[in-house]
Formats: C-alpha cells, structure tokens, sequence
C-alpha cells in the first residue's frame, strides 16, 4: 500500500461539480489500496477576493497576523466541502486546518516558511481508514497565530506533508497537463515535457512559472519526493519532477518563464560611498521584502544611480520605508515602475554553453524590445522589459530557441 498525497489547485475545487468531480478520482485512488491525504487550494478566485477585501478595509496596510486569519479562510472552506462529499459517497474523510494538524511555520505573516509538520494526527486517521483533507497555504507559528505561505503555497503545503510522511510521491493537479516549455495559455506552441530535473523546475519556478510554488521544488528536491504535475480534468500522466537521471537530455535552453509580478525601483543621485546600500537594503530586508535584481550604474563626480526590483505586492511598504531613509541618504529622487515584466530562459545544460545571453539579445534588437535589466546566473538569464512586451518576447525566444521541436 503506498501513501499518496495529492493536491489540487484552485480551479480543479472552482465549484460543487468540480469538487464532486475530483471526490471521483481521490475515492479510486484509496480503493486501488492507498493511504490518501488530499491537500486543497481554495476556490478559484476566493483568494483573490479575501485579499482584495483586506486592502480595501485597511488602505493595503492590514496589520499581518489579522490579514492571515482572513486570506486563510478560503481552505476552510474547500477542505471542508470535499470531506461533506466525500462523506456521502460513503468514505470516511475528514478535514484538518493547519493549525489542527500543526504546520508548524515561522512568524513572516503572508509569506511564512515551514518549519515542520506533526504527522501524528493525520498517521493515526490514515489507519483508521480515513481519507485526511488538509487545508493547503496555511499554518502556525510557534504562538498559535494562524500564517499563510504566499500565494500559490498550497503546493508547497502538499509536499511538505509528503516529505514528512514518507510518501510514495505527491500529484499536484492543476488545470494544464503538466510541465510545459513556457505557459501554454500564453504560447500554443508550448511543448509538454516528460520529465523535468529538480534544478531545472526551480529555476522555471523562480523566474515566475507558477505552475509550482518554487518553495514546493526546493522541499521536493531536499527530501527527494517525486512530484507528477497533472490536470484535475484528464487522465494524462504529466510531467514528473525528480532529480536529474541520465536518460534526461540537458538541454542548453529547456524553457522560457515571465514574472508580471514584479516591480521596477530607481534611486537616482545616490551618494556613491561606503555604506549607501546597506542603509537603503537593510530597512528592506528587515521588512522581509525580497529584492531581486540589482543594478548599480558607474559612479559619475561620486554619485551614481540604483536600480532593483521587488514583488508588486511589497510596493506600498518598500515606498514608505525608502522615503524614510532618503532624506538622510540625500538621493534626489525615486522613481518606480511597475508596468515591467522579467522574461528568462532557463536551462541547465546553459552551464557548458555560450551564447545563450546573446542570442537572446539579438532576438529581442529583432523585435525592438528594450531590455531594462539584465541578470545571470549558471543556469538562468532574465532580462526586465517593458509589460507591454512580455507575450511577445516569451513566443520569439520559444521559437528562437526552437523549443517546440521534439529534440
Ligand atoms: P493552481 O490553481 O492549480 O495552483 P496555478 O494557476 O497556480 O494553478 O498554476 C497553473 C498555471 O501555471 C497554468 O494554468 C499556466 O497558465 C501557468 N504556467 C506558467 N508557466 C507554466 C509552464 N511552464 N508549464 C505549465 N503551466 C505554466
Ligand atoms: N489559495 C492560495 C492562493 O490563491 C494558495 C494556492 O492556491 O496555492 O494563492
Ligand atoms: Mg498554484
């Protein structure tokens, strides 16, 4: 008998069919003989709106723990649903929030890391037979405070869980068959890959490929828990995630990511001396605002100019605590952008390659897409451009670097 753990994003739970629908495939999956736990997003869109209602009742400075307990509600009620159903398909289930089970994560509200999972509970339930439904994003910290993992975080709720019960493998089912070489709602031309290495879906998953929260591929990879990625609505496969084996290639270029999510910051007129940066990162990171690519220009009659990017969603705090340090610092002016978009090829045969950071130039000097920012890494080049662009650059580098063919 295996131990399966299989999770299901938002639009697989969007309503009473679907759920009912998935009810179907959770209930064969325990009577081919395995221990089920069922990890579950809220319905599509909920989370969304929760969040919409907490920036609207508090002018998007809702105080974390209360913001928590809020955008958390969603998996109430989904988790709760799916065991109401399968109830009355005749199977024992039953539903657990974060807290009941004990994911025990740290204290960053909106974006807590797990620090570890008390399996007792759901164990003692599996042996009784029972089909566990537990609520994905969420947690709770030391204090008892409910927190959540950040958006999509319910996959890394379902690994987390697998990695600490020893299970077989975690399914991850979503509303797109697998792992595509980009976004096939962006590109039809996107191809399904078999396989994909751990390394290689965290760097998709960084650069914004949200098909997996990239803290569910960093648990994958570091407990080594295989993951399949498949849809809710067919019987396909998908696409396995595992470490890398020999029979799979290393291609120099294996998929093209975007993050619209992103956002542009520029402090002009910086004091080009010791300790400039770490006065103006330092309140950043104390805040838990995760910057991203930074740029420092050539210093010219000591000043120079700073540009880095950070999640839209830290825009409001990062403004308030940049102001507060800019009088001090003496910059003359900030200015912020959020209409841009990060595009980045990802691959890890990149390692022994070159060409790949100038292929991409050259192809977007074709389109006439202006690049804002560059930044490389061994296995990763992203480049900021302007949001109007991002469809366009994702589909020209996907043909460019002839993704669509079968190698
Ligand atoms: P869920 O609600 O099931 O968690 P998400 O919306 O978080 O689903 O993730 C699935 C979406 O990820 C797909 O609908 C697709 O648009 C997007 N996506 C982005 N990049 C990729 C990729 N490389 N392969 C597959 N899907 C991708
Ligand atoms: N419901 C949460 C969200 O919309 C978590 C998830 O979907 O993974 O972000
Ligand atoms: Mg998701």
């Amino acid at each position: 008998m295996a131990v399966i753990v299989q999770k299901y994003g938002g639009s697989s739970v969007a309503d009473l069919e679907k759920i009912q629908n998935i009810a179907k495939r959770v209930i064969q999956t325990r009577e081919n003989g395995n221990d089920v736990v069922v990890v579950l997003s809220a319905m599509a869109g909920e989370t969304s709106r929760l969040i919409q209602m907490a920036d609207s009742a508090s002018g998007g400075a809702a105080d974390g723990r209360e913001y928590d307990v809020l955008v958390s509600s969603g998996e109430q009620v989904s988790i709760s649903l799916l065991s109401i159903v399968l109830n009355g398909m005749g199977h024992k289930a039953m539903s657990l929030l974060g807290h009941q089970v004990k994911i025990l994560t740290n204290k960053i509200y909106g974006n807590a890391r797990i620090l570890s999972i008390d399996t007792g509970l759901i164990s003692d339930e599996l042996k009784r037979g029972k089909i566990v439904v537990v609520a994905g994003f969420q947690g709770v910290d030391e204090d008892g405070n409910i927190t959540t993992l950040g958006r999509g975080g319910s996959d890394t709720s379902a690994v987390a869980i697998a990695a600490s019960l020893k299970a077989d493998f975690c399914e991850i089912f979503t509303d797109v068959n697998g792992v595509y070489t980009t976004d096939p709602n962006l590109y039809s031309k996107a191809r399904k890959l078999k396989k994909v290495s751990y390394d290689e879906m965290l760097s998709l998953a960084g650069a914004g490929a949200k098909v997996l929260h990239p803290r569910s591929v960093e648990l994958a990879k570091a407990y080594g828990v295989p993951v399949y990625v498949r849809s809710s609505f067919s019987e396909d496969m998908g696409t396995l995630v595992t470490k890398e084996d020999k029979d799979m290639e290393r291609e120099v270029v294996s998929g093209v990511a975007y993050d619209r999510d992103q956002a542009k910051i520029t402090i002009s007129h910086v004091p080009d001396k010791p300790g400039i940066a770490a006065k103006l990162f330092t309140p950043l990171s104390d805040h838990d605002i995760i910057v991203d690519m930074i740029i420092q220009n050539a210093s010219s009659k000591g000043y120079t100019d700073l540009t880095f990017t950070v999640s839209q969603k830290d825009i409001g705090e990062a403004k308030r605590l940049l102001d507060a340090v800019a009088g001090d610092i003496g910059v003359s002016r900030i200015d912020y952008d959020e209409n841009i978009s990060k595009i980045s090829v990802v691959g890890v045969g990149m390692q022994s390659h070159s060409g790949v950071a100038s292929k991409m130039f050259a192809v977007f000097a074709e389109e006439g897409i202006n690049i804002l920012m560059i930044s490389t890494s061994e296995i990763k080049i992203s480049c900021v451009v302007a949001a109007k662009y991002t469809e366009l650059a994702v589909r020209v580098l996907h043909d460019a670097f002839g993704l669509e063919q079968e190698n």
